[in-house]
Order: structure tokens, then sequence, then C-alpha cells
């Protein structure tokens, strides 16, 4: 059975914790390998391997950093179907969705690339009489990345080429359901120069994850995962000092004005509902259509779509959708389609009990739509994580984004419609970090930043783009003046220019 392994000081890593965890083809249910569950004295290493690394690393000319950058951008790009088949054979997700996730995490290096011009400082000439002034960030140091199973590729690939480029070394302890595609990219940046020890990989689960949070050594910890986890996290870290970003789950609503094109809002609907089976974060997981004609119109267009959608495993090319990640996974999921049944919303579209040939034991389950969900059922308040669509009826605009204020999460949202007023002050009152104007997946470019507002972001910062730059460094400034012949004596009053 293969066994996935850590990488510390750039070398493969075996753990003796004694621990493991099985990794499943989820469209199979089959065994696929195992990983090994690191201990804190395991950690110990990585962050040792770290502290040999940091200080050639962070002095090294931020031009040399960044053409570590350019030929792991190469490496990528020639490997992009072996990366999205590892991804697929652990998470499920089909070829092609795969292929994106990587394209998108792709573009964060693209965007490192330019550390250079993005680390140039500020500065003022003559501040005050022969004094100038600079202002530079400069890298924290030991920086830690824990991320989730559903981006393996890209959601890594968010933080630590924004923390290296910056000149900080970095411990990645990914999902332990899927780790093989962050081993395989993280050996592409060792085969791109990246000198030993600056990026190690230490998989695990909550022992680990605890001891980076208390570890004296690390000063920063991105995070992305669920919401409790991130409260978690957030809590914990900024409690031992450290700089914070835990990114949470999400409920996103769509919008559906009654002027929407419906088959423009359909298409939406399904790829973004139903794509990847629902697990992103930045899943469409209610519709929120303003008035019951246009709320029929919507429900009688998604039936027969979703009723045909093609789910398969990711070797099927055909596939819109694969299966769950796990078991446990496909459980709950079942299970809020029940709690909704009881709960008394109508069950449009049943995903459950589908079996697919061949692939019995995988963890599949079915498009599902509700009609006539309302706010106090717990498949409308939680986070389901499956291709599961609530469609929500408001009577007006102002009660649908009070709805959406309302809610815990405030991750992404979107409106369809034709009316640049609605839509305008659509984007102004709504209180969630990122929101589509008829785009259904607002998920920023690499050169803007990724985050939500409410309980979908616990920290100050929001992920890669500008802001990482900021969540990885720190501000200096420095004031100079050399010896100009002008002769002031003491000065007691505090310094004025
Ligand atoms: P998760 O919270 O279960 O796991 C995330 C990470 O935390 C993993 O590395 C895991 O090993 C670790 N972890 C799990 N339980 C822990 C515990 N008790 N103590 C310490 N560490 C623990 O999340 P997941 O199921 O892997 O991913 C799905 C979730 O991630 C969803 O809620 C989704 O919305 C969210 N997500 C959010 C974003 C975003 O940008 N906001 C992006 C992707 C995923």
């Amino acid at each position: 059975m293969a066994r996935v392994n850590n990488i510390i000081g750039g070398k493969p890593h075996i753990s003796q914790s004694g621990r493991t965890a099985v990794l499943y083809n989820p469209a199979t249910g089959e065994q696929n390998g195992e990983v090994g569950l690191s201990s804190a004295s395991e950690l110990d290493m990585a962050v040792e391997a770290a502290k040999a690394a940091l200080p050639g690393w962070a002095n090294l000319p931020p031009l040399k950093r960044a053409a570590v950058m350019f030929k792991v951008k190469y490496l990528i790009e020639q490997n992009f179907d072996r990366i999205a088949d590892a991804i697929s054979a652990e998470h499920g997700k089909t070829h092609d969705d795969a292929l994106g996730e990587v394209q998108r995490g792709l573009e964060v290096v693209d965007f490192a690339c330019g550390i250079p011009h993005l680390l140039k400082g500020e500065f003022s000439r003559n501040v005050g009489p022969s004094i100038d002034s600079f202002s530079d960030r400069q890298p924290l140091g030991i920086v830690a990345g824990i991320t989730p199973f559903n981006f393996p590729a890209m959601v890594p690939l968010w933080m630590y080429p924004m923390a290296i480029a910056c000149g900080n070394c970095f411990i990645l302890k990914p999902s332990e359901k899927d780790p093989t595609a962050v081993n395989m990219i993280a050996e592409f940046f060792m085969e791109a120069g990246l000198p030993a020890g600056v990026l190690n990989v230490i998989h695990g689960d909550k022992e680990v994850v605890d001891a980076i949070l208390t570890h004296k050594d690390i000063k920063a910890v991105s995070f992305v995962g669920s919401t409790p986890i991130a409260e978690y996290v957030y809590h914990t870290g900024t409690a031992n000092n450290k700089r914070v970003q835990a990114l949470g789950g999400a409920k996103n609503h769509m919008v559906v004005m009654p002027d929407a094109d419906i088959d423009k809002t359909v298409d939406a609907l399904m790829g973004a509902g139903y794509g990847s089976a629902g697990e992103r974060c930045m899943a469409i997981s209610v519709a929120v259509p303003v008035g019951d004609a246009i709320a029929d119109k919507l429900v009688e267009a998604l039936k027969p779509r979703i009723e045909s959608l093609k789910i398969g495993p990711a070797t099927d090319a055909q596939a819109d959708m694969g299966p769950l990640v796990t078991q446990q996974h496909k459980d709950k999921v079942v299970g809020y389609i029940d709690a909704g049944e009881k709960e008394g919303a109508e069950l449009v579209v049943d995903g459950r009990g589908l079996s697919l040939q061949g692939y019995e034991n995988g963890y599949f389950v079915g498009g599902t739509l509700f009609d006539r969900v309302t706010t106090d059922m717990s498949i409308y308040k939680e986070e389901i994580f499956g291709p599961v669509l609530s469609v929500v009826r408001a009577d007006s605009f102002e009660t649908a984004t009070k709805m959406i204020n309302e809610h815990e999460f405030g991750n992404g949202t979107a409106i369809f419609t034709r009316d640049g007023d609605a839509a305008r002050s659509f984007a102004d009152s709504i209180e969630v970090g990122m929101v589509g104007i008829n785009v259904p997946i607002p998920v920023p470019v690499a050169y803007h930043s990724f985050g939500g507002w409410k309980r979908s972001l616990f920290g100050d910062h929001s992920i890669y783009g500008p802001e990482g730059i900021r969540f990885y460094t720190r501000l200096k400034t420095v004031t100079s003046r050399w010896p100009d012949g002008i002769k002031e004596g003491a000065i007691f009053n505090f310094p004025t220019m």
C-alpha cells in the first residue's frame, strides 16, 4: 500500500509516531494507501530544519527567490495532468475540476513571481533637515499553514508561495484525507532549487495541529477549514502570541431577481451548486428567488437538469460531478437530506440511494433540491458541504438581503439580475466578503485577496494577493541622518521636523 511521508529538510521523513490514517478511493471505497500522523517531536524536527534554512533564505535577494517561483511555474505546467490525477484519486473530483484548482493555485505562484516589486518599500527624502525615512516589509520567520481536504493543491498554494517569496520558511500541515498532490507539488519546489528546509510538509491530525499552535518558534499560522476548527485555531494560536488568519465554512446564497435571465441563472446554479459535489467553500447552497413567479420558474427549470446530472468516478470524462470524499461525509450529507424532509422542506429531487454499477461502494450522493426551505431549518442554518441546494423564497429584495446579513456565515454570495440599481445596492449593503454580480463563484484572482466576513474568517487578513504580503511580513521604518555639519545641541522637546 502506498504511504505518504513527511518532507523535512528537503528529504522524505517517515513518521515514527506509530499512528496512520487510511487513504480511500472515494469512487470505489477501496483503500488507496496511508499517511503517517506525525507527533509533536516530529514537528520540532521540521522547525529545526526551517530554522537552519531561514537566515540564508530571508537574506537572499527577492529576485533570486522569484527565480525559484518561475521554475516551479514551469514544472507545475508540465505536470498538470499528473497533479490532477493525484487529486482525483483521493478527493474524487473530476479531472477537469482538478485541473481548474491546479490552475487557480498556480496563479498565486505567478503573482509571487513579482515579489521584488511587491516588497518594494516606501521612501521619503528630507522628512526633516538632512533626514530620510524608508519603510519596508520584512519576513516574520517560521510560519505554518493548515489546510482542508476540498482543494488539496489550491489552498496550500494560496499560502506557501506567498510566504516563502516574502522570505519566510514554511511548515505545511495538509489534510490527512488527500495528501498525495501536496507532496508532489512540494517536490517540484525542491526540483526548482528551493533550499532544503524552506518548505517542510508534516502530515498529521489534531496532535500536530496543537503542536503548531503552541510552538514558540512559529510566528504565524494560516488556516483554512471548517468554522469550529477555524475558531479554535484562531483562539489557540493568538493566545500563544501568533498572528493567525483562519478561514472557515460557508453558506453562500444566490439572490435571483424577477428580471434575471433564467437560462443563465439555472446554468450558474447547476455549476455552483453541484460542481465538485458541492464540496467547495464558495459553492452556492441557497438560491433565494425574489417572488413566487421566478421561484416557480426556477424550480421547474432546475428539476430536470438535476435529475440528468451525470455522476461518476473521476475517470469518467463525461461526469459532471464525482463522489463525496469519505463514507463519513456521505453519511453526514444524507443525514441532512433526512433532516430537511423531517423539518418540512419540499424535497423536489432526492439524491439519496444512488448506486452506480461497478461503483456500488463509492461515496456517491445524487444532486438534491429542496424547495420552500425556511430559515429556521438546519439545512438552511448549517453548512452541508454536499450536492444539496435549498430554495428559500423571498417576497422582496429587502427580505433576501436581510436573510443573508443575518446568517452566521459571510463567505461568498451572488445576485443575478439585469437591474443595475439592485446590483449596486446589493454589493454595497451585503455583509459578505466576496460578492458576485451575475457571477456565481466570485473567487478573487490571485492579485486580489480571498476572504469572507463574520464566522467565515477569524483574523484581520484575507489570504493571498496584497493581503498575503501583509500577513506574512512585518513593517519596519528606518529614519536616518548622516553627519551634515548642522549643530542643534541637545533637544529635550519631542522631536518635530
Ligand atoms: P476541517 O476543519 O475538518 O479540517 C481542516 C484542517 O484542520 C485539516 O488539516 C485537519 O487535519 C485539521 N483538523 C481537523 N479537526 C481538527 C481538530 N479537532 N483540531 C485541530 N485540527 C483539526 O475541514 P475539512 O473537512 O478538511 O474541509 C472542509 C471545510 O473547509 C468546509 O467547512 C469548508 O467550507 C471549509 N473551507 C473553507 C475555505 C475558505 O476559504 N473559507 C476554503 C476551503 C474549505
